[in-house]
């Protein structure tokens, strides 16, 4: 089911369970700001979703609201992580989904990285 990204944090989702240890996770990276780890349901070879350690709904509540630091260690660790994949040089997709029509599941922000193959051309169906 798709949430409402204008809601209030909620500490009892997944994603923040697997930040607090309460939830195994196939780690990929960490460090202060971010937590990157391999999706449960891969759509592509190579699928790993980096989260921040802030408690920030989606994509719009930490654009808003993070610090600079908080913004900078995320987005750096976003690139780290595709760098360290080796996906620089064949490419890759990022996908930050945000509220209803994007059909976010977890209220807290995650990044998608895609790659290991071809992705085509965007698609919005
Ligand atoms: P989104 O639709 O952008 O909110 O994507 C949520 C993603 O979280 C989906 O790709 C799920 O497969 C993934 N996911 C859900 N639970 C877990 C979990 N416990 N570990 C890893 N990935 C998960």
């Amino acid at each position: 089911m798709p949430i409402d990204a204008t809601q209030p944090y909620d500490d009892q989702n997944i994603f923040a369970k697997i930040l607090r240890g309460e939830i195994p996770n196939r780690t990929v990276y960490e460090d202060e700001w971010a937590l990157a780890f391999h999706d449960i349901n891969p759509q592509a070879p190579e699928h790993v979703l980096v989260i921040p350690k802030g408690a920030y709904v989606c994509w719009d509540d930490f654009s808003a609201n993070a610090s600079d630091a908080e913004i900078a260690g995320f987005v750096r660790a976003v690139g780290h992580v595709a760098r360290s994949m080796g996906l620089v040089e064949p490419g890759y997709r990022l996908l930050a989904n945000t509220g209803f029509d994007a059909h976010q599941e977890v209220p807290h922000l995650h990044v998608h990285i895609f790659g290991g193959k071809p992705l085509g051309p965007m698609l919005v169906r």
